[in-house]
């Protein structure tokens, strides 16, 4: 997986600042030099004062000004199967690679086995790996060869069919449905401040599968150069708490 900060709000924290002093300034703070705006906030600095701010909004659970401020990411690689996962996300905006305009022709098979096309679960490789909701522990070497081998004959039986299927004329869009759950896809997401952080609550905890925890990660932690404040804060104060989305 590989996951890019495309496009984001500049100077966000100053935004998110902005917004929320509006919300107890007498004065009409449009015109106001961001100094004026901050200047009843507790700091030596203007970077200060908005960690005082930041800190007390998330503290008190003001989450709105952090709706805002946003960023788009590119993600790379990712099964289908965490696609439908993070897609849940209503406040969220996708656009998704299509299986029905793109036909992958040209994927050879074998390669297949080596991570193209179809994402490996770690579970295929880690005799260690214990995934949650699994029966068993940790394995050992041959049952973890054996998984490895079902996994790739499955995953490259379906990619050939698939292309076998395109060969006999059908349309992309009908010859997917024998692909597997695994085929990765790419595709664009934006949301704002306050959904990164709800998302990051469900998607970055412990009962969440590996591989969205793995995206919702990478998002963060590029959310962390974007928004440094905001998400120093989460990471310290709120990370792993339960969803809290609102006060
Ligand atoms: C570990 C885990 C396991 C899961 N397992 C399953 C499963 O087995 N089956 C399944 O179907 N889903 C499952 N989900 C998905 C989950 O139920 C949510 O649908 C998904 O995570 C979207 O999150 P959300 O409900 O917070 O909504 P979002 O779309 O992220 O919306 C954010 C918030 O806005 C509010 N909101 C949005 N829309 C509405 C609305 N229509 N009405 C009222 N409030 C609204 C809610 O407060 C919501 O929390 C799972 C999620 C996790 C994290």
């Amino acid at each position: 997986m590989q996951v890019e900060l495309l496009e984001a709000t500049s100077d966000p924290e100053e935004l998110v600042c902005r917004a929320a002093r509006n919300d107890y300034m007498s004065e009409y703070g449009g015109d106001m030099a961001f100094e004026d705006v901050m200047v009843s906030v507790e700091g030596d600095s203007l970077t200060e004062k908005k960690e005082t701010l930041i800190g007390h909004l998330l503290a008190h659970g003001h989450y709105g000004p952090f709706e805002h401020v946003q960023a788009t990411f590119h993600v790379k690689g990712i099964s289908r199967s965490c696609m439908a996962q993070i897609t849940r996300h209503r406040h969220v905006s996708f656009d998704v690679q299509s299986m029905r305009y793109v036909a992958f022709d040209d994927v050879d098979p074998e390669d297949v086995t080596e991570g193209e096309f179809v994402v490996t679960p770690p579970a295929a490789d880690d005799p260690d790996w214990v995934g949650r909701n699994q029966k068993t522990g940790s394995v050992d070497e041959e049952t973890v060869e054996k998984r490895r081998e079902v996994f790739e004959n499955s995953v490259q039986q379906s990619v050939q069919d698939y292309q076998d299927l395109l060969d006999l004329g059908m349309a992309p869009e009908d010859a997917r449905f024998v692909l597997p759950i695994g085929t990765s896809v790419n595709m664009v997401m934006s949301l704002n401040a306050r959904m990164l952080m709800h998302v990051a609550d469900m998607r970055a905890a412990a009962d969440a599968q590996w591989e969205v925890r793995e995206l919702t990660e990478s998002v963060l932690d590029l959310a962390g150069d974007w928004c440094p404040i905001t998400f120093d804060y989460y990471e310290e104060n709120m990370k792993n708490r339960k969803n809290r989305l609102a006060p």
